[in-house]
């Protein structure tokens, strides 16, 4: 029996003799089901698509101590991971629905897992898949516990802060979901801390600004309320560089930008803009 896999959203589910009628994550209003219905896949479909060994996990150094891993072609909503590397362990952020061998074993030579999670359930991806090759913890945040598509005995619950490895903090910060999380990583960005944020903070295409979305793809904004639970949330964290769930990067002056991009977003929100 395959393991169901949804094919809009990447998200895992339990393997079964016939697929889930809908997926839980795409029924929500913050994505979506194609017109022409829900479509599911597996892993050895999505391993095949294009030809044997087609599609595959590409790895390249961000920074020194971060490595990203997408896949190529993207699978779902197209997130790549990041991989953050100390020397007690390590930490894998955001993975794609899609992992083959090959990306377990150059993550077994990069020291391994400690713990697998992810920004929001839309990102939760093959966590499991992860987390059974290296006996890795699965962090989920308790408000986004109902979100799992993939039950596992791996997986903890967590709210609020907390630090799964040395300078390597999981902050929750609600708006796109209450369980919406940053990693903080007060060694990246040499030394002046920077944030991995999924779409918790969204980096826009130009990386001259940061904005914040209810739902993307539905173009649903956040509310002022929420934006200012976001930026209460990250303001005691040093950080400089904001990685967002894709390409899109603030290199420097990320903790101005943030709070310059905020205003503006208020603004319009309230009738003050353009
Ligand atoms: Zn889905
Ligand atoms: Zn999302």
């Amino acid at each position: 029996m395959p393991a169901w896999i949804c094919a809009t959203c990447g998200n895992h589910y339990p393997a079964s003799g016939h697929p889930p009628a809908s997926c839980t994550i795409c029924s929500d209003e913050r994505q979506w089901v194609p017109p022409s219905g829900q479509r599911w896949t597996t892993h050895d479909e999505l391993a095949g698509e294009g030809g044997p060994g087609q599609r595959h996990s590409e790895f390249w150094d961000v920074e020194p101590g971060l490595t990203g891993i997408g896949v190529t072609p993207a699978v779902g909503i197209g997130q790549r991971a990041l991989l953050v590397r100390t020397d007690q362990g390590n930490l894998l952020w955001d993975p794609p629905g899609f992992v083959d061998d090959e990306a377990i074993e150059r993550v077994r030579h990069r020291g391994g897992l400690r713990a697998v999670t992810a920004s929001h359930p839309h990102f939760y991806g093959a966590m499991a898949d992860w987390a059974r090759a290296f006996g890795a913890d699965i962090l989920v945040n308790e408000a986004d516990a109902g979100w799992v598509t993939e039950p596992d005995p791996a997986i903890r619950t967590w709210s609020g802060r907390l630090e799964v490895l040395p300078g390597v903090t999981l902050v929750q910060c609600g708006g796109h979901f209450p369980g919406s999380a940053v990693v903080h990583w007060a060694d990246g960005a040499g030394g002046a801390g920077a944030l991995l944020t999924g779409d918790t903070i969204f980096v826009t295409p130009g990386e001259d600004r940061l904005t914040f979305i209810w739902s993307a793809p539905n173009r649903l904004p956040l509310s002022e309320p929420m934006i200012r639970g976001i930026l209460d949330a990250v303001r005691p964290f040093p950080f400089d560089r904001i990685y967002g769930g894709w390409a899109p990067t603030i290199g420097s002056g990320a903790r101005q930008l943030l709070e310059a991009s905020a205003e503006r977003y208020i603004q319009f929100l309230r009738g003050e803009a353009p």
